[in-house]
């Protein structure tokens, strides 16, 4: 494992082979065991490895490297991001409470309000940017406070010390989903946070091959516990992805700055533009949650939204636009372009939605590693053309009244 004086950037490259005592070939890369079981020494001797479901040699190689990325005791590495977050909610016992970000992920969502609630784990929403807020909403029941910072697709702050600081007092641990900033940016762990997720499908493998899952836990008995539930609920990355994982990770570092760059220079020119009410991007100086942010993280990432008029004018930018791809999903060398309200909120029914901002207008970006200037020249023709449609609507209505 790379050595935790090291800086994240060098830890990126090095973490997953450093001190890897399977390595006996010198291979620069971590080997993809394919093996589903393992041949034990003899009778009454067991290897370190008897099924693949409760440990893999390539897995193990990046659960190590995420926990090291994160300054965690125990990395966990599963199918999905959403598989990460069933197991991490499966700690929880029928008649607890979880407290959770308003604007939490859309599947997130589902699963809390879709199928924990059949398991009696009950559910409260708030606005986790207010701590009073949610203070008041603590229950004698509740068991985890979870956080998403910066959120989904609004990009709100929420203030990971002040959260965990009420965890502490009130008997809860707190969970974070660190999937927009990743180990790069922002360290929950080090504010006293217990559980780390991601979706690693984003950011961390970071070019939209593989639907990946980790998580990192801050002490070693949650790890256990984690692990159990890992085995037991046999929801894990399989070798090949575990490879793929730790390639986009040595990659991660180069990534996200060049994004995020990128994304501060598109945000800033968004800013700027009439059609264009607002623009949510923690990296601009007057976005509310802008202090807490840059006390708390190292970078204000690659994501970033901006409202535009109404549906048409959002379904004519999108129509217009020629270089991001428009899809779900965030986190990869290409940009990609979505529209929340049917994409990746669509699990929220719209009052819902509505009261989140995820309105008709609302577009969000993740930046890729296409030249800025490219992105810029695109972004501003399509947002030519967004105005010119609006322009004939306006005569069109002036003809008819
Ligand atoms: C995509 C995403 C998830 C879900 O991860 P999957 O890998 O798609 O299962 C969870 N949280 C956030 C913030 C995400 O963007």
């Amino acid at each position: 494992m790379g050595s935790y004086k090291d800086q994240l950037e060098t830890r990126f490259i090095h973490a997953s082979t450093h001190g890897n005592k399977e390595n006996k070939t010198g291979a620069v890369n971590v080997p993809i065991y394919l093996s589903s079981t393992y041949h034990q020494e003899n009778f009454d001797t067991f290897g370190p490895y008897d099924y693949s479901r409760s440990g893999n040699p390539t897995r193990q190689a990046l659960e190590q490297t995420i926990a090291n990325l994160e300054g965690g005791k125990t990395g966990l590495a599963f199918a999905s991001g959403m598989a990460a977050i069933s197991s991490a909610f499966m700690l929880l016992s029928s008649g607890d409470h979880v407290l959770i970000s308003k604007d939490v992920y859309g599947g997130t969502y589902r699963l809390i309000t879709e199928v924990l609630r059949k398991f009696n784990i009950e559910h409260t929403f708030v606005n986790m940017t207010d701590l009073n807020e949610t203070c008041r909403e603590i229950r004698p029941n509740t068991k985890v406070i979870y956080i998403e910072t910066p959120s989904n697709p609004c990009l709100n702050i929420t203030d990971i010390e002040g959260i965990v600081k009420l965890a502490k007092a009130h008997g809860c641990l707190t969970f974070v989903d660190n999937t927009f900033m990743t180990p790069l940016y922002q360290n929950p762990l080090q504010f006293g946070v217990d559980l780390v997720l991601h979706s690693a499908t984003k950011f961390l493998s970071g070019h939209s091959d593989i639907i990946a899952g980790l998580a990192v836990t801050k002490n070693e008995e949650l790890g256990e516990r984690l692990a159990f539930i890992q085995n037991s609920f046999g929801s894990i990355l399989g070798a090949q992805d575990a490879y793929h994982l730790i390639q986009g990770i040595k990659t991660l570092g180069a990534r996200l700055t060049q994004s995020s760059d990128t994304a501060l220079k598109i945000a800033t020119h968004l800013n700027d533009h009439p059609l264009i009410s607002e623009v949510y991007y923690p990296g601009l100086s007057f976005h509310p949650g802008h202090p807490i942010h840059v006390r708390q993280s190292k970078g204000s990432g690659a994501l970033l939204s901006f409202r535009l008029p109404n549906k048409a004018a959002a379904k004519a930018f999108v129509e217009h636009i020629r270089l991001p791809v428009f899809a779900v999903s965030l986190g990869a060398v290409e940009s990609i372009l979505s529209y929340p309200a049917t994409m990746s909120h669509a699990a929220m029914p719209e009052t819902e939605r509505e009261a989140r901002g995820i309105t008709d207008g609302l577009l969000r970006l993740s930046v890729g590693l296409e030249h800025v200037n490219d992105l810029i020249e695109d972004i501003d023709q399509a947002l030519e053309a967004a105005t010119q449609l609006r322009k004939e609507k306006r005569i069109l209505l002036k003809h008819r009244g």
